[in-house]
């Protein structure tokens, strides 16, 4: 069953390359389901003949410089493999690591601008250090493209708010625009497979860049299955509600993806996991560390006050020593 839907996901994948020349954007978080995207749209490319992988193809992935150690590793090596592939069997696409520019920063921002840690109602992360990123090289990028496709690996069966966000959007030969960057259309090739079907496909095929699937595999179990899609729009789900975020996260009651590693043995959350309390607490109005009038006047916990946000850097900077001694 997932093969048969695979295989026809990756023809209409051909058809859709050969059928202009409309750049392509593929959205990687390093998650089973962009993995598997990657995966299709590698092996597209890989069954077009050389002299028509014409188009140009770029697979983006954001670190918001505050995320898992673990996962950031597993990024790194799968975006080198991927850059490797396309150099040497010239599919034509390219592979970016976007980041945050410093002055967006998480801890600019909590240290240096004085927001309080995130929570669900004052969430000011997720733009700063996931959307905008992609959206500032989308944009980039659209100076000279007219229009592009950006293929994501968001599926129905992650959540009944996800079914109704895709089934609602406005589709023409099944891409959707993008809500944000009209010019950008969207393609969710494996929106109707089920995480068996993905993680099927994932387990018995080896990445098309090289090696297998089964470290990620792993980093799941260890992480305990949860993940943070690529954030594109605000109506992706937010990461704070799945487990392969930042380390930092404070928008989770729980970072039980932190908590699994460390009881898989990486000693290395054992500090951030105890740094991740310090910014709860740092949070939390009745420890003291906030002023109690908001920056518009209102009142109600507002901003980190000075003293706060000295006392959380000089903890920050013990934090460095700290894991930098352990590596
Ligand atoms: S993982 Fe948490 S801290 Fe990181 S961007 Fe998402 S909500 Fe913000």
């Amino acid at each position: 069953m997932a093969s048969a839907n695979i295989s026809e996901l990756k023809n209409s994948l051909r058809e859709l390359y050969l059928a202009d020349q409309r750049p392509w954007l593929v959205g990687f978080s390093g998650g089973k389901d962009s993995t598997l995207v990657a995966h299709l749209v590698f092996d597209a490319v890989q069954s077009i003949p050389e002299e028509q992988r014409t188009k140009e193809i770029a697979v983006v992935c954001t670190d918001t410089r505050v995320e898992i150690p673990a996962i950031v590793e597993m990024i790194e090596t799968s975006l080198a493999k991927m850059r490797k592939c396309s150099a040497e069997q010239k599919l034509n696409i390219e592979v970016h690591l976007l980041r945050p520019p410093p002055e967006q920063s998480f801890w600019v921002n909590i240290i240096g601008r004085s927001y309080p840690p995130p929570n669900r109602t004052f969430r000011w992360c997720t733009q700063r250090m996931k959307i905008d990123p992609v959206t500032r090289f989308v944009e980039q990028r659209m100076g000279r493209w007219r229009e592009a496709i950006l293929h994501l690996g968001a599926r129905r069966a992650e959540s009944a708010t996800r079914a109704q966000t895709l089934a609602g959007r406005e589709t023409r030969n099944g891409l959707t625009r993008h809500p944000d960057l009209p010019r950008v259309w969207v393609s969710n090739p494996i929106q109707f497979l089920t995480t068996e079907e993905v993680w099927a496909y994932l387990l018995q095929t080896p990445a098309a860049w090289g090696g297998s699937n089964r470290n990620l595999y792993k980093l799941y179990n260890a992480a305990g299955g949860g993940e943070c899609p690529i954030q594109i729009d605000t109506s992706t789900p937010a990461c704070g509600n799945s487990r392969f975020g930042c380390w930092t996260c404070t928008v989770v009651e729980k970072d039980k993806a932190s908590e699994g590693l460390l009881q898989s043995g990486d000693e290395r959350m054992e500090h951030l996991l105890g740094f991740r309390e310090t910014l709860i607490e740092f949070r939390d109005p009745a420890n003291g560390y906030r002023d109690m009038k908001r920056k518009n006047g209102a009142d109600g916990p507002g901003p980190l006050k000075i003293e706060g946000r000295r006392e959380l850097l000089k903890r920050l900077l013990k934090l460095q020593e700290e894991t930098a001694q352990r590596n």
